[in-house]
């Protein structure tokens, strides 16, 4: 049994089929969303997966360019059991929106807070230290999986002390640098993902069905069996699904 638990599902060419090649091995993928605007037609098209969850996004890449979209965001989060990918970008490219951004994550924390809490899977590139904070002052009983961290030994850490999860992929396990991270991580708050279609091996994005890649790199970094890791991942998903947060039922429309 395998596990990604970040992947764009809705963003490879076709859908479906890595939907369906997914769920043929078991293979269990939270999808996650760059807009809210593609999350109802998303749980439809893979409400037949039970393996399959679609997360509410708002991704902080897009802030600066649909700015509308918390203002969905915030409609839609009473009915999404998770949510993804939301978070900061603080690279040179997004610097301009930085502001927007944190308002936005900064509402999006709270909001979730005052729901009762969300799994989320966040973004936290070029901007860790301002991710942290948000999360130290305004997480409520939300569970933080921070995607493709990318932050120092000390942001680590801090991460590991305020409950964070970390969610690795191949590009992470392959850099030094993530490797370097990953001895601090605690086995318990680690689990997989491929961050396809964005993540591409010899050329060819990554699919949910090769996330057993992540894991194998996972083995030899952990000194472990390939079947050790599997194991491992699979207690750890199991144990992030039963820490999720009840929902608070909004009474009314
Ligand atoms: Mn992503």
């Amino acid at each position: 049994m395998d596990v990604d638990f970040h992947c764009h599902l809705d963003l490879y060419s076709n859908p479906t089929e890595v939907a369906a090649e997914a769920d043929s091995i078991g293979c269990y993928v939270l999808s996650v969303t760059t807009t809210p605007a593609a999350w109802e037609g998303n749980q439809s098209r893979f409400a037949r997966f039970d393996r399959i969850k679609v997360a509410l996004g708002l991704h902080p890449e897009l802030i600066g360019s649909r700015g509308k979209d918390l203002k969905l965001f915030l409609e839609l989060l009473p009915c999404a059991e998770y949510v993804g990918e939301v978070g900061i970008d603080g690279s040179s490219r997004f610097k301009s929106s930085i502001e927007r951004q944190k308002y936005a994550f900064e509402r999006v924390l709270s909001e979730c807070a005052n729901l009762g809490g969300r799994i989320m899977s966040i973004h936290s590139r070029g901007a860790e230290d301002e991710v942290l904070q948000m999360l130290e002052k305004n997480c409520g009983a939300s569970v933080p999986v921070l995607h493709w961290f990318t932050g120092t030994i000390k942001q680590a850490k801090k991460a590991i002390q305020l409950g964070c999860w970390f969610s690795l992929g191949y590009p992470m396990l392959r850099s030094a640098r993530g490797r370097r991270l990953l001895k601090v991580l605690p086995f318990d708050r680690v689990i997989t993902e491929t961050d396809g279609p964005f993540v591409a091996v010899k050329g060819k994005s990554m699919v949910p069905a090769e996330v057993f890649q992540v894991r194998n790199l996972l083995a030899e970094e952990w000194n472990l069996s390939e079947d050790e890791v599997e194991m491992r991942i699979r207690e750890n998903f199991r144990r992030l699904m039963r820490s999720k947060p009840r929902m608070v039922r909004v009474e009314g429309n």
